[in-house]
């Protein structure tokens, strides 16, 4: 008999894990074996899950809504849907236009699938979330980075997609608020880059995760919402898990143009059909909540940012801009050397967990999470200060 030969599918074998998973996977097994460790590495709300959302779960376990639903959601959660795009977004999609997925990460991914073909490019400006380079290598397209600097707040302009568009383009992804650095993007920031994407027919795929974690101001624009053209290029993605700390439940959704979506349905038919028919209830839950439990998280949000660059402030080896949205401290330490390298001595000499930006194509940047106790931020702040000290005195 031959040696087998391992040959992985040539759009598969170059994919990287996931940074987020494997520090929090670490953080987990010190804090198994008996260390105090702070975790700032979290990218999920430490809040548990409202008391009103889970008891529509076991309601609906009790009522036998146990069993395949369609495979883009139920009806009911797809209403609800669509009423909350209605009302926060002014989004007019249909129920027909939304497919329900296995968190907003699962949206992403079929959208990049369905739409982004081998050798067609996909602009995605940098410091961007993790996944994206890795769900585009599963297509075989080819992303393009749009770098950006603290100057301009970590913002594309129309001017940066003129000089990174070109005829192969096809999607761009927008991150509005941001993971990693927490920019949000305001309706004038926004309306030249639609105009761009109308002009040059390019799809805008906006990742709204983040919507309802901004703090310094009520306003919120989906790109969507700018006029009929951008609307029809543009596909919508938003979920459960950040706003009502429903991570583990694992329900995201994408709204689009019907012909997209319908592919999106499609391609979903074969890989995961519908999602846990229990959580999409919670959903229906959740959508329907009073604005009062999110606002609440929200302020508890914005102290624990406060609290956070209020102490790293005056440590001159590093610097933030302070994040408007999402819940990370998106850190330049590249003064003190390699973000893996001083995000791995970090964790090992004071045992702090923070994710290094590298794989977020920010080299030289740490991003620390501020969904932890107040307790816990001031005890995480102290011991990296007390860090960069030592380092200073080597
Ligand atoms: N987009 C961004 C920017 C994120 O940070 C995350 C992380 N959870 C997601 C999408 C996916 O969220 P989920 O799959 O939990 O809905
Ligand atoms: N999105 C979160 C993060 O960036 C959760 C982990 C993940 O799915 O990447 O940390």
């Amino acid at each position: 008999m031959g040696t087998l030969t391992l040959c992985i599918n040539r759009r598969i074998k170059d994919i990287i894990g996931s940074t987020t998973l494997a520090i929090t996977a670490k953080v987990n097994e010190l804090k198994a074996n008996g260390h105090d460790v702070v975790n700032f590495a979290a990218g999920e709300p430490d809040f548990d899950t409202p008391k009103s959302i889970k008891a529509a779960a076991i309601a609906a376990i009790e009522k036998g809504l146990t069993k395949y639903t369609p495979t883009s959601g139920t009806q009911e959660l797809r209403e609800t849907i669509a009423a909350k795009f209605k009302k926060d977004n002014q989004l007019g999609y249909k129920p027909s236009q939304i497919v329900v997925s296995c968190g907003a990460k699962h949206s992403i991914f079929n959208i990049i699938q369905v739409l982004a073909d081998e050798d067609e490019e996909v602009l995605i400006p940098a410091p961007y979330w993790v996944s994206y380079p890795e769900m585009v290598k599963a297509a075989g397209a080819i992303s393009k980075f749009i770098p950006t600097t603290a100057k301009a707040g970590f913002k594309i302009t129309p001017e940066d997609l003129r000089r990174y568009a070109g005829n192969k383009t096809k999607i761009l992804i927008l991150n509005s608020p941001s993971n990693p650095t927490g920019m949000v993007y305001s309706r004038k920031e926004l309306e030249p880059i639609a105009e761009f994407c109308v002009k040059n027919n390019i799809f805008v795929i906006s990742d709204e995760i983040y919507e309802k974690l901004i703090y310094d101001t009520q306003e919120y624009t989906s790109i969507g919402a700018l006029g009929k053209d951008i609307f029809e290029r543009t596909i919508t993605v938003n979920g459960v898990s950040k706003a009502y700390a429903m991570t583990g439940w694992r329900i995201g959704y994408a709204a689009g143009r019907e012909d997209v979506m319908e592919y999106v349905k499609k391609f979903q038919d074969h890989a995961t059909s519908n999602p846990a028919s229990i959580s999409q209830a919670a959903a229906v839950q959740a959508l329907k909540e009073p604005e009062d439990g999110i606002r609440a998280m929200r302020d508890e949000f914005r102290k624990r940012r406060d609290l956070m660059a209020a102490g790293l402030k005056d440590v001159s080896q590093i610097s933030y801009v302070l994040p408007q949205g999402a819940f990370y401290l998106f850190c330049d330490f590249s003064k003190l050397g390699f973000s893996e390298q001083i995000a791995r001595q970090i964790l090992n000499d004071v045992k702090v967990a923070a994710i290094p930006c590298d794989s977020f194509g920010a080299p030289g940047f740490i991003r620390l999470s501020f969904a932890t106790s107040a307790e816990r931020i001031q005890e995480g702040t102290k011991r990296i200060k007390e860090w960069i000290r030592q380092q200073a005195a080597c």
